[in-house]
């Protein structure tokens, strides 16, 4: 491909809005040919700011609209699988946002779809596998210089969260990311999890189970334990500290200013996503845009949002009954071998 690759964007909420605009100033290569979403206003207002870029209310219009070669899917987890098997449909690649779908059997007919079309179309959007911080840590891991992996002791901490979060979501929508990133560090499945979580903290909104403590057991004998706690007040916080036979590594303490003054020394904490990760968002979409201008598909997959969708579905059931819960994954296809 020559020219620019034009992309429609589904979903203009906080994170497609800052998709179009990562797309519009920040990658080069791309250009945002259409936006749909279901609030016509909030589409309209996206549009006028772009050059040349179709708003539509119906995002399979927007799959359909001229120029529109590719599709960043930024729409809530249970829209994805239509527009994911819309947009597999018309042969067109996907940059979806986490979760592919929010359970597996969403996943397993989106892998169907692709098997049927003969190609990976689809890159699921777990942008921390773009992070500086988490692939000089994954580059450490893999040189041996920890030994074999034994825990990856894991915080996620958001100051509040939505209005519509549920206790489900803590799970499906939040430790999805470390539950990506434990498979990708470690280079091993997740086997069982299980959720434990203390007394609610009365910052909580009313009836929402946070914090919780997630334990996933991995196919290699490794324990990840992620403390999710989305209500915390103080800021957004992602650290991951691997523990090895032969030492440890930890990420995600801040690399803000180190401050000095008044007998006391401290920086800043990032207050979201969008600042601590903003590398990471650029990078996923730049790569993505480069590496589907060439025909090709390198990131994060449909059977990886497949077996993230299967371990939250156990960690949904082992929240509830209090159990240990093991996760049954269905055989790997050929296509993502
Ligand atoms: P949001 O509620 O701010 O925005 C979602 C938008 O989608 C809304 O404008 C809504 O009107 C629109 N919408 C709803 N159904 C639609 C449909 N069928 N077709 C088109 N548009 C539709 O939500 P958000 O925080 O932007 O989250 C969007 C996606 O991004 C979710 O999958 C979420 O899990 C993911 N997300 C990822 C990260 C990350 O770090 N990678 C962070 C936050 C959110």
């Amino acid at each position: 491909m020559s020219g620019t690759l034009g992309i429609a964007v589904i979903g203009t909420g906080k994170m497609g809005a800052d998709h179009v605009r990562r797309l519009d100033r920040r990658t080069a290569g791309a250009r945002v040919a259409a936006v749909a979403d279901l609030d016509g206003d909030r589409v309209k207002e996206i549009a006028a700011g772009l050059d040349g870029c179709a708003a539509f209310t119906d995002p399979h219009a927007a799959l359909a609209a001229p120029g529109v070669e590719a599709v960043l899917v930024a729409s809530p987890g249970p829209a994805h699988e239509e527009i994911l098997l819309a947009a597999i449909e018309r042969g067109l690649p996907v940059l979806c946002e986490k979760p592919l779908t929010p359970e597996p059997d969403g996943a397993l007919r989106v892998m169907e779809a692709e098997q049927r079309a003969g190609r990976r179309l689809v890159q699921v959007g777990f942008m921390r596998r773009h992070d500086a911080e988490y692939e000089q840590l994954k580059a450490l891991l893999a040189t041996g210089a920890l030994g074999r992996p034994l825990f990856l002791h894991c915080r996620h901490r958001n100051a509040s969260s939505p209005s519509f979060f549920t206790s489900d979501m803590l799970i499906s929508d939040s430790v999805v990311h470390e539950v990506d990133a434990a498979r990708w560090l470690l280079d091993q499945e997740v086997t069982a999890v299980t959720v434990l979580s203390p007394a609610p903290s009365g910052a909580a909104p009313e009836g929402l189970r946070d914090p919780q403590l997630v334990l996933l057991e991995t196919s290699g004998g490794a324990i990840v334990d992620v403390e999710i706690f989305v209500n915390c007040g103080f800021g957004y916080q992602v650290v991951c500290e691997a523990v090895g036979e032969s030492g440890s590594a930890r990420i995600g303490d801040g690399q803000s200013v180190l401050v000095q003054s008044a007998g006391r020394w401290g920086g800043e904490i990032a207050q979201d996503y969008t600042v601590r990760f903003a590398d990471a968002y650029d990078r996923q979409v730049r790569r993505w845009v480069d590496a589907t201008r060439r025909g090709r598909v390198t990131g994060p997959s449909a059977w990886d949002g497949y077996a993230a969708a299967a371990v939250s579905e156990a960690g949904l059931a082992a929240r509830r009954t209090g159990t240990r819960t093991p996760v049954v994954l269905a055989p790997r296809p050929e296509l993502y071998a």
